[in-house]
């Protein structure tokens, strides 16, 4: 629950219980989360801190008479109910942020499951005809959002225009929507890829009259996509580390038509192309400041 609480963006499920029932019914009910704790950035302090969870006030006098209706937090006889927290940060006490939590689960739950006997009787086990059901807890809301962190050398390298595509491709990633995510991917790469491939053409350690031979023939027939599988072993050193060509992985994950993939292949696709891009540019900026440092040392020794 605290790797729940502290890490998952919006809409990714998190399994509370497998099979759940009576006698492990932990999470199932609002006033079950009143105390956990979990790790997040408190904007007061801007570090990352613990924060502990509370229902307010009026709403823990709602829950409370809400158990008494039992049936507001079903729906069709599956536990089906969204309800807000607050986290306080334990650090500042001042700092809060709330988080709207739906619990529902993936087949009927006996009604008996969610009453709470003020004692609890230790015969008490939940009946043979009870179904196994999942049970399942998502954020749909977060105020404030967590926080999306771009990799910086992405948004100085590139223009403003990419950048938003960037930033709502994080977005995206970020609250798991993988077609809006890999939608956005794709066009950064159909735009941004060959100018990314002359900035390597420029590197000092690229072997630049090849690469320059590779954009030519592309120039002539840009359906050709031969320059993005020969450039390989004209990268420079550090493009080269992965083992694996960086420009044709970004260029193969996302040259395949939207309509084809599903929604979580999206999302992986997505977020690997995210990867090998930051790790791209953040290479080529390395290789031009090195150079530069290096520069400047020699004018300075001169
Ligand atoms: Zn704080």
């Amino acid at each position: 629950m605290r790797d729940f609480l502290s890490n998952f963006g919006l809409y990714k499920p998190y399994l509370i219980h497998e099979n759940f029932k009576i006698s492990d019914k932990k999470f199932s009910l609002p006033i079950d989360f009143v105390g956990q704790t979990f790790d997040y950035k408190c904007k007061h302090e801007e570090e990352v801190r613990t924060f502990e969870l509370e229902l307010e006030k009026a709403s823990e006098n709602y829950f409370n008479s809400l158990m008494k209706l039992e049936k507001e937090l079903f729906i069709d006889n599956k536990l089906d109910y969204t309800f807000k927290v607050v986290g306080k940060c334990t650090s500042c006490k001042k700092y809060h942020i709330d988080l709207f939590l739906h619990i529902y689960s993936d087949d009927f739950v006996s009604r008996t499951l969610i009453s709470r006997p003020i004692v609890h009787s230790p015969g008490m086990v939940a009946k043979k005809e009870d179904p196994d059901a999942k049970l399942f807890i998502e954020k749909v809301g977060a105020n404030p959002d967590k926080k999306i962190e771009p990799n910086i050398s992405v948004t100085k390298y590139f223009t403003r225009k990419t950048n938003q595509w960037y930033y709502k491709g994080l977005n995206c990633i970020n609250e798991n929507y993988g077609i809006g995510a890999y939608a956005y991917f794709r066009r950064i790469i159909e735009r941004e890829l060959i100018n990314i491939i002359k900035d390597i053409k420029d590197l000092p350690s690229s072997h630049k009259s090849e690469i320059e031979k590779l954009l030519k023939a592309h120039e002539e027939d840009p359906t050709v996509s031969t320059i993005y599988d020969n450039i390989f072993e004209h990268l420079p050193h550090s493009l080269k580390v992965l083992g694996d060509n960086p420009i044709k992985l970004l260029y193969k994950e996302t040259s395949q038509g939207l309509h084809s993939i599903e929604e979580q292949e999206c999302l992986s696709k997505a977020k690997a192309v995210q990867k090998i891009l930051e790790f791209t540019i953040q290479k080529i900026n390395e290789e031009n400041s090195n150079i530069k440092d290096l520069r400047d040392l020699i004018k300075s020794i001169k």
